[in-house]
């Protein structure tokens, strides 16, 4: 009785007939418990089930449902064993091919009885051939009647056919005629009908238009993005919430904090940019709050942000609070902690220096000055997110993060400071341009600085793209600039992500050119060496004594050596165009024109002469992140594809980009007014998942 007044999102899967626990167990996999996570776990494409082509019009890599009748079954030995079994209606023959099949299902498929199949048609050996098609046996007289929808194809994990998701999808459906499916967006939305767009994705009447449906642009798949999108954008906004509900210390500017700053940016041999000036700015007028900074700076390679992260670092140490900046690889760090050094050294500030690599004694040396307060700028790696590092008193974190995505947060969580309600500011830097849809969609919890400008005297680099048969053209060019005083890299990239392969590579690649170019010094740098070897190379490359430095893409970060005005990448075809630019910018830093080589291999697919062009054509960062957007996705441009983040189940950020404006508001109309629904709404398409709202 009380069944009538429950909504889907209570009633567990286990009600459906057919759902057992081990199935429940099963779609538990899924992220299904209840009948609402069965109506939002959504068709990823459909199959037109509902005619029947004649044998003799089908057509190769298409879909398709055809009856006939059986004329034979062979047993066939090629290169493997399968059965081929001949189907025939009176327009054609086909073929039915099965490589895995059971005796009994051999004994079935008998000369003379009529089937229905359902499968993709391919071109095989033996003309047109269907593999493993599902089929069913058919009685003439009384014929199946056909599907009346489209065909949904559903998200599997194995144990759960999509026959079963289907009858399960179809069984929901029937429960949501009877129970409520919660319409969660207020009225002011002005959105259609959630039950009716939900009826609709899941069995689209056979009239429907197909190419629509699977553009994603029909107005029910619309209605879902918009939630699901609306969804992600109220969960990064309650984040920021929660974080913000906390305090943090006011790094207020008193006169200490100006001499402070004064000192250092008299200190420099440079003058700060108007976008350095501008961003830095607004950090400073962030920390002066007694609110926790979320602030994302964006900056292409090469814009300074290093010289950024250090003005807010000393804005935290003149009130006598502590710094952390974190980089994502070694290199970095030491990178940052060279740079730190020669400029806060110098103002009386001391630091410390955790990583990985930092062990026994003198690691117990730096948590000890980390714990007690005497350092007051921390620089290290993710080490520095170890339970066992405490802090005295941390005011800001500063995470480095390239184009890493998703680890914010975690140090300011874990990290209360002094007083038990209070968080560190937090400063994430990324040198991904990131395109600005994506960008209000991912980082909606942060506000945004960006960095547009590059130091002056920049010369742009000069790309081209050059076969590897010309490889010798290539080694002469170095020969002529190394001769001229210049320097040069020369990178060497790998399918595999294995340092071990990386490191060979390298070695053989400075085996061949001491061969070839005996005059010059040449230097080698991987992730297999020592950090002190690392460090001595990278030394002697700054010096001038080493001319040529071959290296893996280790240097993709945090070099910085201006004289440096070649670069070879050699399979520049195996790396995605954030990575290239990254490379890219190592050179270009000086006055001297500078100029980038892409030495391919041949033959080049569609999609990777397109990344080389679009290198020769620009070096702006935000452009190419847009063309890396189209070409890629956002999964994979925000490097979240692998850690889960973000994962859309019917929204797309490129297709449904048009949406964002009205979601941004949407957002925060529901978040100031209806605070439950959005609780409501982010655990319908999220899930109860801890890693969101968890302070
Ligand atoms: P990124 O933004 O890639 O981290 P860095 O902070 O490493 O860039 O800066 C790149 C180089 O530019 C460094 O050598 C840095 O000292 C120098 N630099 C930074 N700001 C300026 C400036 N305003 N004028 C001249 N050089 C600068
Ligand atoms: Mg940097």
């Amino acid at each position: 009785m009380t069944d009538n007044i429950r909504t889907l999102d209570k009633i567990p899967v286990t009600q459906l007939k057919g759902v057992g626990v081990q199935l429940a167990n099963k779609l538990a996999k899924l992220g299904i418990q209840t009948i609402q996570d069965v109506l939002f776990h959504l068709p990823l494409r459909y199959m037109d089930r509902t005619r029947i082509t004649p044998i003799g019009s089908v057509q190769p890599n298409t879909e398709v449902v055809i009856e006939g009748e059986i004329r034979g079954c062979d047993l066939v030995f090629g290169r493997r064993r399968s059965l081929m079994c001949r189907l025939q209606d009176n327009t054609g023959m086909i073929t039915l091919r099965f490589f895995h099949f059971s005796n009994a299902q051999r004994q079935n498929l008998k000369t003379g009885s009529h089937i229905r199949c359902y499968g993709e048609v391919k071109r095989g050996s033996s003309g047109l051939e269907i593999y493993h098609p599902e089929y069913q046996f058919i009685d003439q007289q009384h014929p199946q009647p056909l599907q009346q929808h489209l065909t949904a194809v559903y998200p599997a994990t194995e144990g759960i056919s999509q026959q079963r998701l289907r009858i399960i999808a179809g069984q929901a459906l029937g429960l949501m005629k009877q129970h409520q499916l919660t319409e969660l967006l207020p009225d002011v939305l002005n959105q259609s009908s959630l039950t009716e767009a939900i009826a609709f994705i899941h069995e689209p009447p056979k009239t429907a238009p197909v190419d629509q449906l699977a553009n994603g642009d029909h107005p029910a798949q619309q209605r879902l993005a918009f939630e699901e999108l609306l969804a992600h954008h109220l969960s990064l906004l309650q984040l920021r919430q929660n974080i913000q509900q906390h305090g943090a210390p006011a790094l207020s500017c008193n006169k200490n904090d100006e001499t402070l700053r004064m000192a250092f940016l008299n200190s420099l041999a440079f003058k700060l940019t108007d976008a350095q000036q501008r961003v830095s700015d607004e950090i400073k007028a962030d920390l002066a709050k007694p609110i926790p900074m979320l602030r994302l700076v964006q900056g292409d390679v090469g814009s300074g942000k290093t010289v950024v992260a250090a003005l807010a670092a000393l804005q935290a140490v003149a009130v006598g609070k502590q710094a952390a900046i974190m980089a994502p690889t070694e290199i970095l760090a030491e990178q940052h902690r060279n740079s730190f050094q020669a400029w806060l050294e110098p103002l009386g500030i001391q630091l410390a220096w955790l990583t990985g690599k930092v062990k026994g004694k003198a690691r117990e040396r730096q948590l000890s000055m980390i714990k007690d307060g005497t350092a007051q700028v921390v620089v290290g790696t993710h080490a520095l997110f170890q339970d066992e590092v405490e802090f005295n008193d941390l005011a800001l974190t500063i995470i480095d993060e390239q184009h890493r995505f998703g680890v914010h947060q975690r140090l300011a969580l874990k990290e209360k400071g002094k007083d038990s309600n209070q968080v560190p500011h937090q400063l994430i830097m990324t040198a991904t341009p990131i395109p600005r849809t994506l960008a209000m969609s991912a980082y909606a919890d942060l506000d945004c600085s960006i960095i547009d400008e590059l130091p002056p005297g920049r010369s742009p680099v000069n790309t081209v793209a050059i076969a590897n048969q010309r490889r010798q053209e290539i080694v002469e060019r170095i020969r002529a600039a190394c001769s001229n005083g210049r320097q040069a890299y020369w990178v060497c990239t790998l399918i595999e992500e294995s340092d071990v392969l990386e490191a060979q590579a390298a070695e053989a690649t400075t085996d061949e050119l001491h061969l070839l170019l005996p005059e010059l010094e040449i230097g080698l740098i991987h992730g297999r060496l020592k950090p002190g070897e690392k460090a001595a190379t990278m030394e002697a490359f700054k010096k001038g004594e080493i001319q040529l430095l071959v290296a893996t893409t280790v240097i993709e970060v945090g070099v910085d050596v201006p004289n440096a005005s070649l670069m070879v990448i050699e399979n520049p075809e195996r790396l995605g165009l954030a990575q290239l630019h990254q490379l890219r910018g190592r050179v270009g830093r000086g006055q001297e024109e500078s100029h980038c080589v892409l030495l391919y291999s041949t033959p080049l697919s569609q999609q990777s002469t397109e990344r080389l062009s679009i290198m020769r054509q620009t070096t702006d960062g935000f452009k190419i992140a847009e063309m890396d957007l189209k070409l890629r996705g956002p999964g994979e441009v925000l490097g979240t594809r692998q850690t889960g983040d973000m994962e859309l189940r019917i929204a797309d950020l490129q297709r449904d980009a048009h949406l964002l404006p009205t979601i941004k508001t949407a957002a925060e109309t529901i978040l100031s007014e209806y605070p439950l629904q959005a609780a409501a709404i982010i655990c319908r398409w999220l899930g109860d998942s801890e890693r969101y709202g968890q302070v």
